[in-house]
């Protein structure tokens, strides 16, 4: 009996993890959901609602991604520096969207720029995307999935403030942002703000804000009261779900921060549309798993 290398099982495990991400939302995302439902009771949201709740029950039913747009696939890895395997993630990586996007079916996203043509199987110039963090003193590879669509990648963007526009010009640059771009977004969105002193930290920071569980608080007082206020408003909007009209338009508002230049306030802003598909995965050393962001879930 053949049995597989580390890299085979690496990547058939994180290749089973992305299809059934694919087709799962998260725990937290599907409470929100069906909480945001409750509050909509005119127009069109309701009925919008109930067939998101329907394309859930399918895409688990029928075993398919929840939308055509499976997105270019990015991991967010969090490596323990005892984790034995840290040569063969990035090829495993590579092998799991390979499969995954071959037998979940996931849509082949990858356009290599310049060239303009679309590679077919998801992998490309630095696709997947992987962000690396080492995590001292332990033995556990801690990966998130994340699906980035198009519509729900619209509306990101960066930019470097002068200081006296202060945290109002923030705020200014998501309400001008989320009226002009917010519908493509499939609403209801989750926002990522990611503030600090230079635009690719900001813009990182923002995306990693959308990896944290909706309805959670930064643990700054003044960054929370920002992530309400913004939330608050975003909701007065009106886009509601689908962007057919409701009385809320945001899952919620995630802020990140790192520290600034003196002379400069940059920001980024990411959004995920309702399908939020981000998955969070913590494997042993012996490939055993705990797949955090689904409760019970078996691959
Ligand atoms: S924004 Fe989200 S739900 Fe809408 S098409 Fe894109 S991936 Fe699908």
């Amino acid at each position: 009996m053949s049995v597989d290398l580390p890299q085979e099982q690496l990547a058939k495990l994180v290749a089973s993890f992305m299809s059934y991400s694919a087709g799962h939302l998260p725990d937290d995302v599907k409470a929100r959901l069906a909480q945001m439902k409750e509050t909509e009771n005119e127009g069109f949201a309701p009925d919008i609602y109930n067939v998101m709740e329907k394309n859930m029950q399918l895409a688990h039913s029928l075993g398919r991604p929840s939308c055509q747009d499976t997105g270019i696939p990015q991991f967010f890895a969090r490596v323990g520096s005892k984790w034995p395997y840290m040569d063969i993630i990035e090829d495993a990586l590579i092998d799991a969207v390979r499969e995954a996007t071959a037998k979940a079916p996931l849509r082949p996203n990858a356009v290599e720029v310049f060239d303009e043509v679309n590679t077919g199987n998801n992998i490309g110039t630095h696709s997947p995307w992987i962000d690396w963090e080492i995590v001292k003193d332990s033995d556990v590879l801690e990966l998130y999935f994340y699906m980035a669509g198009g519509g729900c990648s619209l509306p990101g963007f960066s930019k470097v403030l002068m200081p006296l526009e202060g945290y109002d010009g923030i705020a200014k640059a998501v309400f001008e942002q989320m009226t002009t771009y917010g519908v493509n977004a499939c609403p209801p969105c989750l926002v990522g703000i990611g503030i600090a002193g230079s635009s690719e930290v900001a813009a990182k920071l923002s995306k990693k804000a959308l990896l944290r569980q909706v309805g959670s608080h930064n643990p700054n007082p003044k960054a929370a009261e920002m992530e309400k206020l913004i939330e608050d408003g975003l909701n007065s909007i009106g886009l509601g779900p689908g962007g057919f009209g409701g009385k809320l338009s945001v899952m919620g508002v995630n802020i990140e921060q790192a520290s600034r230049h003196p002379a400069t306030l940059a920001m980024g802003m990411s959004t995920a549309c309702w399908a939020h598909r981000r998955a969070g995965i913590r494997i042993n050393p012996d490939f055993t798993y705990d797949l955090f962001t689904h409760k019970g879930a078996v691959l």
